[in-house]
């Protein structure tokens, strides 16, 4: 008797099944490397700028380790660390550095405390410094196709699909959260790799129908166990963003967890990221890939066309 394909996939779908972990730590630190190597060869000296507003205990670790990585590639990098207060102040800051020649690179750090209007600040950054890629201008080059900067949450999800062979032509595709810096982008991404995309968020009301039609799934949005093993579908590849901060006591000693319940989904899905380890410092080594994107453009260098791909 011949079995299809899928009938077999879903049949051997027990407790001894467990899915490929997508190491963004391994591949991050690939392209880190090779980061170094271009610097070394093309003599450039990226600088990148990290504004940093009032005093978000989380943020102001991951400006630190935006700092650290840009130091330990070779390339220049500042916090600018202001207090919560005048926009006016944040506005003259990016001003500067508009300005500043060994600057190629800014990034505010988001999210910016409550009452200061997000878009007014990234809207002042010139686009060709804006290494987040989520200036209006590159946000649309983006839309149709055209990116600079791709953003680097978004980038590092189709780096690593790329680097495990997780093609998503023709697949369907479930992008949960919608923001400006993660959902949104990436669900322009999938759709120019000709994925069919399904870009789901807080108003959602049928979840769970999404989730088991889906091929592909990607979680941006913060919320510990949203997406456990009810209705998936077998095989799926899910890319989880979520960074959530939990008791460590609960959790066997981790204290930071992403938005899939990792054990019981990494049973039943065909690929999984995981957190820590997975998007995070994917989107590190994006921005510094972006940074460095950055200082070829603007010291008017030519680009090695082969590494220059997003
Ligand atoms: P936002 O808060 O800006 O967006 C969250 C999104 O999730 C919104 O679109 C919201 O919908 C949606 N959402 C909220 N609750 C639900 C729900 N129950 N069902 C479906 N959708 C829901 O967050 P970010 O995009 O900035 O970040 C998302 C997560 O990713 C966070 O955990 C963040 O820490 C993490 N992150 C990780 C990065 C990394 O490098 N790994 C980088 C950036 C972020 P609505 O639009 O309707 O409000």
């Amino acid at each position: 008797m011949a079995f299809s394909r899928d009938y077999l996939t879903t049949y051997f779908q027990d407790d001894e099944m467990t899915a490929r972990i997508l190491n963004g730590k391994a591949v991050a630190d690939e392209l880190c490397n090779k980061i170094t190597e271009i610097i070394a060869q093309y003599k450039v000296r990226p600088g990148l700028a990290v504004i940093l507003v009032g005093d978000d205990e989380a943020s102001k670790v991951y400006v630190e380790r935006k700092k650290e990585k840009s130091l330990s590639l070779g390339m220049k990098g500042r916090i600018l660390h202001m207090p919560e207060g005048s926009p006016q102040q944040i506005l003259e800051a990016i001003q500067m550095y508009n300005t500043a020649p060994d600057i190629h690179g800014i990034l505010v750090q988001l999210p910016l405390p409550k009452g200061i209007h997000t878009s007014q600040m990234i809207e002042k950054i010139n686009p060709i410094k804006d290494v987040d890629g989520i200036h209006p201008f590159n946000l649309g080059k983006l839309m149709i196709g055209e990116p600079i900067y791709t953003p680097c949450t978004p980038q590092g999800c189709i780096r690593l699909l790329k680097h495990y062979n997780i093609n998503p032509e023709g697949k369907r595709a479930l992008i949960i959260g919608r923001s400006r810096i993660v959902g949104l982008p990436i669900s322009f991404l999938l759709t120019h790799l000709n994925a069919t995309v399904t870009l789901a968020h807080s108003h959602s009301s049928n979840l769970p129908q999404l989730l088991s039609e889906a091929d592909i799934i990607v979680s941006a949005v913060g919320k510990p166990k949203l997406i456990g093993t009810n209705h998936l579908k077998p095989n799926v590849a899910i890319l989880d963003v979520g960074i959530n901060r939990i008791n460590q006591q609960a959790n066997n000693g981790q204290s930071v967890v992403g938005d899939v319940d990792f054990t019981p989904v990494s049973k039943v899905a065909s690929a999984i990221s995981p957190v820590p380890g997975g998007i995070g410092p994917m989107t590190v080594a994006c921005l510094m890939y972006n940074t460095l994107k950055a200082s070829f453009i603007q010291e008017g260098k030519t680009m090695p066309e082969q590494f220059f791909n997003f």
